[in-house]
């Protein structure tokens, strides 16, 4: 039997997402045996325009780039957005909030008026998607099970409650208990609030969960003096695209 083809496709992003998938190590093999991966630009020369699932990072942030994207949602049969450039706009979505000059002046220099930009979006901002996986970068065992329920022709099941659940079941303390802050309470869990465990706190990469409890994030803000608008400024580094955030 013919193996599935899939590609992957990079657009504005660091390209962390992608090497998740090439740090599957024996997965990764195992993946090579059920799948035929015709086009991966970090890990092989090869490509091919006959694919039936495409896995796409980064944010669209130029005009020019949506014709492209275009033409790979055209060959796929299945299209997923990899990690918080691709599904949220991501980290890229900081320049959206400044004036398009300032941001172009300050990367080009007087190049400034060569290169092309607008504000930076997710995939699903231009062409459907359908499926989303969270993250920066993406969880590789996140992506294995996506994959898996793919080939089996399952819909995938991404968590759709807050990473404060997955805190708690790592036993941590609290960051608003040391005076830091967190967007925990508002977050797609899914990564075991490993940031927290590691001494951090959660700086919302998966994006907001369905129908966040924003006024409950409002209460806890509000009992350690801060307000939503205070957190939030320090938070668009991954949401400044959403709809939530603004
Ligand atoms: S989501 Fe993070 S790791 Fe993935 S491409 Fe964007 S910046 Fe890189
Ligand atoms: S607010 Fe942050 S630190 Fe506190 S429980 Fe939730 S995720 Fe953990
Ligand atoms: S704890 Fe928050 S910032 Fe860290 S990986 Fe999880 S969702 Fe992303």
């Amino acid at each position: 039997m013919e193996k599935p083809r899939v590609a992957f496709f990079d657009f504005t992003g660091c390209g962390g997402c992608q090497l998740q998938v090439i740090n599957l190590e024996e997965n990764l093999l195992k993946l090579l045996e059920v799948v035929d991966v015709v086009s991966f630009r970090e890990a092989t020369k090869e490509h091919s325009d006959d694919y039936g699932i495409a896995f796409v990072e980064g944010s669209i942030t130029r005009r020019s780039d949506e014709a492209r994207l275009k033409g790979i949602r055209t060959n796929a049969k299945v299209l997923v957005s990899l990690g918080s450039c691709a599904t949220l706009g991501g980290i890229n979505s900081l320049k959206n909030s400044q004036p398009e000059e300032y941001v172009r002046k300050f990367v080009y220099g007087d190049k400034a008026s060569q290169y092309e930009t607008y504000p930076a979006r997710p995939v699903k901002a231009v062409v459907p998607v359908d499926f989303e996986i969270p993250g920066c970068p993406i969880n590789r065992k996140e992506f294995a099970t996506v994959v898996k329920a793919l080939l089996l022709g399952k819909r995938p099941e991404i968590p759709n409650y807050p990473v404060c659940v997955e805190c708690k079941m790592a036993g941590n303390i609290c960051v608003f208990e040391k005076r830091m802050t967190c967007m925990g309470p508002v977050t797609r869990a899914g990564c075991g609030a490993c940031c927290v465990t590691e001494g951090s706190f959660c700086w919302g990469c998966r994006g907001f969960v369905n129908n966040p409890n924003v006024d409950s994030q409002r209460e806890i803000l509000a009992k350690h003096g801060l307000t939503v608008q205070d957190v939030l400024k320090k938070f668009l580094l991954y949401t400044g695209f959403s709809e939530v955030a603004k």
